[in-house]
């Protein structure tokens, strides 16, 4: 490695703080850490790449706070306390103001959250970041996506589609992600895709709650997908009753609201299942979080997702979809 990648690997320690669980961070050959007594950890990983994940231009703060999010977003939908994590970074150039940016970002959410870097790896390469994050969640008490039961609830929280109609706009030409937008309904479209909020606090609310939960971060279908396949039942959502915003419906209508509302990725809610008599108590706690929680409909008998009305549906699926690129209209 280059002294140009030692100086930024230093730039980038100089932001990360130590803790009590952490018996040795940044600077060895390994991290050295200290889970709870009673806890399993939670480990999950995500890598984000340019033109891939993100528009090429997006801005380095932007891209250093997504990196972090999509990860805690996982330990969210395992209802996991986030603890620490390490930062695989893969950039074209080694450059000081490109990586002091990213770490604004980055440790803006890493900070909210009490995430601690740990260490990580620095190469030379397309630019591509990746993180592994672990959480600590009490013995037996982790959302899983294999424990909905037939009768359950589906619900979401917070609102669907915003990100790909953020997306959807940047594609047509009609949305610039370095800057903000002129009129405040794009521009809260605009921070959906760049700056998603991971729902850490529910996911540690839902562990006493949920039978199952996924984040959504290929679509609803697809995710929701993944609940009726691992739990091994049906899940039927009723369209009308999916959360848009007023924004999304607004700059697209809202018949492509809806569209991206059931397969638009990169939202990063929660969407769970939930016994018919934890209605209350999960009311009670959107109340208490200011996150609105959602009823869209209901776990059945039988497999897939069962959406009337709404056509052919499918989420994100690599190397079938093709790549970001401005201009691309899929
Ligand atoms: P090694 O060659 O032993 O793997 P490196 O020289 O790659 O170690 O890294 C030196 C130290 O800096 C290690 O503790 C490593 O975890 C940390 N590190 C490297 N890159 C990053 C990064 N992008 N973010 C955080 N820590 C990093
Ligand atoms: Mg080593």
């Amino acid at each position: 490695m280059s002294l140009a990648e030692f100086a930024l690997i230093d730039r980038i320690r100089a932001r990360s703080k130590g803790r009590d669980d952490i018996v040795l961070g940044i600077g060895d050959d390994a991290a050295l850490l200290q889970p709870l007594a009673g806890h399993w950890l939670a480990v999950t990983a995500d890598t984000l790449n340019s033109g891939v994940h993100f528009p090429p231009e997006t801005l380095p703060a932007d891209i250093g706070w997504k990196t972090l999010a999509v990860n805690l977003s996982d330990l969210a939908a395992m209802g996991a306390t986030p603890a620490w994590g390490t930062l695989a970074l893969s950039l074209p150039e080694a450059s000081a103001a490109w990586i002091d940016a990213f770490a604004d970002g980055f440790f803006a959410l890493a900070d909210a959250h009490d995430w601690r870097l740990i260490g990580g790896d620095t190469t030379r390469g397309p630019l591509s970041l990746s993180v592994t994050a672990f959480g600590q969640v009490p013995h037996g008490q982790a959302l899983r996506r294999d424990g909905a039961q037939v009768g359950d609830d589906i619900w979401v929280s917070g609102t669907l589609g915003d990100a790909a109609g953020a997306l959807a706009l940047w594609q047509r030409g009609e949305l610039d992600v370095t800057r903000p937008a002129a009129d405040a309904e794009t521009e809260f479209l605009r921070q959906r895709l760049l700056r998603p909020v991971p729902r850490v606090q529910l996911g540690l609310a839902l562990r006493s709650i949920a039978t199952a939960a996924v984040d959504v971060s290929d679509g609803l279908m697809a995710d929701l997908g993944h609940i009726a396949a691992r739990s091994g039942v049906a899940a039927h959502v009723d369209a009308d009753l999916l959360p848009c915003s007023t924004a999304l419906q607004r700059v697209l209508g809202s018949e492509a609201a809806r569209s991206c509302g059931l397969q638009g990725g990169d939202d990063y809610e929660l969407c769970f299942t939930a016994a018919v008599t934890s209605r209350r108590r999960l009311l009670a706690l959107s109340g208490e979080l200011g996150i609105s929680l959602t009823r869209i409909g209901a776990m059945l008998h039988g497999e897939g997702v069962h959406c009337p009305g709404s056509g052919a549906v499918h989420g994100y699926v690599h190397f079938l979809s093709p790549p970001m690129a401005a201009g691309d209209q899929s």
